[in-house]
């Protein structure tokens, strides 16, 4: 898969995204690193439609995690999918809230957005997806999976 990209439009990220969740097959922790506005909730917008959830993905910003049912298919297997958003999250004890490790498993999904603040936490195989703004409506989104 190509692992580099350039957006003209938000369109774009989730068509991106929307690709890249139909090649996911449960387990898989997704670490999205990248500014305030580089699109890394525009992202899981279509990561979310690209699994068939219907809900609209809203950024959980003031309660750090939030989780989607997912109906996939028999061969993707995966059952749900984990959005969190920790710009927000202070300390240790915000850590222990998200039980993090009954998270990870292979019939779910983890997606991270500011995956910089538990970055000790995460295992060892995951993805990351980095965002950056390069102009008003152009973003730059580059994947690089860890240890596998
Ligand atoms: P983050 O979650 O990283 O803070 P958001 O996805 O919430 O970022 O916000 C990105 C903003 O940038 C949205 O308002 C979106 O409409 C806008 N935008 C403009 N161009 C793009 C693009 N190419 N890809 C993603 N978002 C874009
Ligand atoms: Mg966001």
């Amino acid at each position: 898969m190509k692992t580099d990209f350039l957006t003209g439009k938000p369109e774009e990220t989730q068509e991106i995204a929307k690709k890249f969740a139909q090649e996911l097959a449960g387990g898989e922790v997704l670490a999205l690193f990248g500014d305030l506005g580089s699109g890394k909730t525009t992202f899981m917008q279509g990561l979310a439609k690209g699994l068939g959830i219907k809900q609209r993905i809203i950024s959980p910003t003031f309660i750090l995690q939030r989780s989607y049912k997912v109906k996939s298919s028999q061969e993707q297997g995966i059952k749900h999918l984990h959005h969190l958003d920790l710009y927000r999250l202070k300390g240790k004890r915000d850590i222990q809230g998200l039980s993090l490790s009954e998270l990870f498993r292979n019939d779910s999904v983890v997606a991270i957005e500011w995956a910089d603040k538990i970055k000790d936490l995460l295992p060892q195989q995951h993805i990351e997806i980095h965002f950056t703004y390069v102009a008003e409506e152009v973003r730059r989104i580059q994947f690089f999976k860890k240890h596998e």
